[in-house]
């Protein structure tokens, strides 16, 4: 075979170019990209007071202050937990939603669906729909092609612009972050960030579309793992539908002959549409291709599920458009089950959605997913404003003084979550007695900042030949107590005596 006529490995993009459709599932489309676009953008800019020593902004990753503000929940950096707690409800949240609903979160909720939608949409507006679109990929370039495309991509850089511009502005205050980045003030790095995602931005939404969810993202392949026959997707009752083929039906009892004037609108020009014709044994599919046309995957869902399939719904409004017309029963593509697929094909009854939805594995989910979130609202609501954490000191473990006493160093770090500045008494209980100095300090308390953390370094000294000198370790819990309000927070940690150095010879 001569190198020419290789067959290439590689397949050009075919362009998708999605139909306009109205149904309930394109309503809820827009009403969760209204709100979840409204709440990306917006939410920087809601104020939230907590004082005067604190930031205004109700949410913000405060990364010079090294804390995070969720309206009235302050997440400092030890407490982390908190977010690796919400990261795994965020995780089991997917699992739950894809082992009942199958990909609804890529479908309606996924920023790549989101933003491409968004980005068709303005296409839609400034192109005009399908038709028109797919006229003016293939027209040579012209005055009129140029103006439009211009026209588009500015609209879509403004969409990235403020798209990146969102990001950055949950990482410091917005309207100073604002004003620094329009003013050429703001960081480089604050510039570098809004530059990468207006980039991607535009090129995810407008250019790579598809193509991210088919090619880039793992999610795809991952949650196959997580559904089973049943989970409901999306599907078409091919035992219904098929043969598909324009022409005359035979209408079923009870119904009014198909309106085939609105066969004829929905059919491709030149295609006839034999009014009059004899009934033939013909399934419901009308070949109308609507399904096929408003897919944003550029998918035909009568050849069965697909991994391209995000679960959006849109066909399923475009055929019970067409079904409506035609005076058919809706649900000829619809949103079912393997298992109904099975039990109707057979001549059954569908299951009712909840028992698909409530079954052994979702319920798994469901009861992991609150335990987490509960636990999290208990930690929020008794976690205590006051904390301390101890770095013993390690080298030396321990040092001897000239009168013969064991002395370790701690390294401590206290925390004051409260907005005003507080007096804390540092303390300890063991089992044998020491004595407790603060560095550079008068006493044992130590005044820490509102909102601030303060590094100390304490001492505990055990008198030659005591049981805490001569033993390898003993137990110690060092405390700290707000002197005004009783308050006391702890930690764990040791002292260490002589025999540890016995123990290694
Ligand atoms: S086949 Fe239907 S549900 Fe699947 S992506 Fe296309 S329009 Fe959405
Ligand atoms: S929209 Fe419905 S009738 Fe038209 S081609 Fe698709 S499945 Fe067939």
């Amino acid at each position: 075979m001569s190198q020419s006529s290789t067959p290439s490995l590689y397949a050009a993009r075919e362009p998708v170019f999605p139909r306009r459709v109205k149904g309930k599932f394109r309503t809820l489309k827009w009403v969760i990209m209204a709100i979840t676009l409204g709440i990306y953008y917006l939410l920087p800019w809601v104020r939230w007071d907590r004082g005067p020593e604190l930031p205004d902004q109700a949410v913000l990753v405060d990364m010079a202050g090294r804390r995070f503000f969720f309206f009235w929940i302050e997440i400092w950096p030890h407490e982390f937990y908190f977010v690796a707690g919400l990261l795994i409800m965020a995780g089991l949240g997917l699992f739950l939603f894809t082992s009942a609903l199958g990909r609804v979160w890529c479908g309606y909720a996924c920023p790549q669906t989101v933003w491409t939608d968004l980005f068709i949409l303005t296409e839609r507006w400034v192109e005009g729909d399908r038709n028109a679109r797919v006229r003016l990929w293939n027209a040579p370039w012209s005055l009129n092609k140029a103006r439009l495309r211009i026209i588009k991509w500015t609209i879509w850089l403004a969409i990235g612009i403020a798209t990146g511009g969102a990001w950055v502005f949950y990482f410091a205050d917005a309207p100073t972050l604002l004003m620094n980045l329009l003013t050429g003030q703001a960081h480089p790095v604050a510039y570098m960030t809004v530059a990468t995602l207006t980039a991607t931005t535009f090129l995810f939404g407008g250019f790579f579309r598809e193509q991210i969810c088919i090619y880039a993202c793992p999610w795809p392949r991952i949650q196959s793992a997580m559904m089973d026959e049943e989970t409901i997707t999306i599907g078409y009752r091919d035992w219904r539908g098929e043969p598909r083929g324009r022409g005359a039906r035979t209408p079923r009892s009870g119904q009014q002959p198909p309106a085939f004037q609105a066969l004829e609108r929905m059919a491709a020009p030149g295609t006839l549409i034999a009014q009059g014709a004899a009934p033939v044994a013909k399934g419901d599919c009308v070949d109308c291709m609507a399904c096929v046309n408003v897919c944003p995957m550029g998918i035909d869902i009568r050849n069965g599920q697909q991994m391209e399939c995000i679960t959006c719904g849109l066909c399923i409004d475009a055929c019970d458009d067409v079904m409506s017309k035609l005076g058919l029963p809706r649900g000829l593509i619809d949103y079912f089950t393997l298992q109904d697929e099975q039990k109707e094909r057979a001549g059954g009854q569908a299951k009712a959605v909840w028992r698909h939805i409530l079954r052994p594995r979702t319920i798994l989910y469901t009861s992991m997913w609150s335990a987490i979130g509960v636990g999290l609202l208990v930690a929020l609501f008794i976690r205590a404003d006051i904390d301390i954490s101890v770095a013993p000191v390690r080298n030396p473990v321990y040092i001897t003084l000239s009168d013969g006493t064991i002395r370790n160093a701690y390294d401590l770090r206290l925390r004051n979550k409260n907005h005003e500045p507080r007096e804390f008494a540092l303390s300890y209980t063991a089992h044998a007695p020491l004595n407790l100095h603060v560095e550079g300090v008068e006493g044992i308390s130590v005044t820490v900042p509102a909102d601030e953390t303060t590094q100390v370094r304490l001492y505990l000294d055990a008198a030659a030949q005591t049981e805490a000198a001569e033993a390898e370790h003993s137990d110690v819990r060092l405390w700290v107590t707000d002197i005004t309000s009783g308050e006391r927070a702890s930690a764990e940690t040791h002292f260490n005596g002589v025999a540890q150095d016995h123990d290694q010879d």
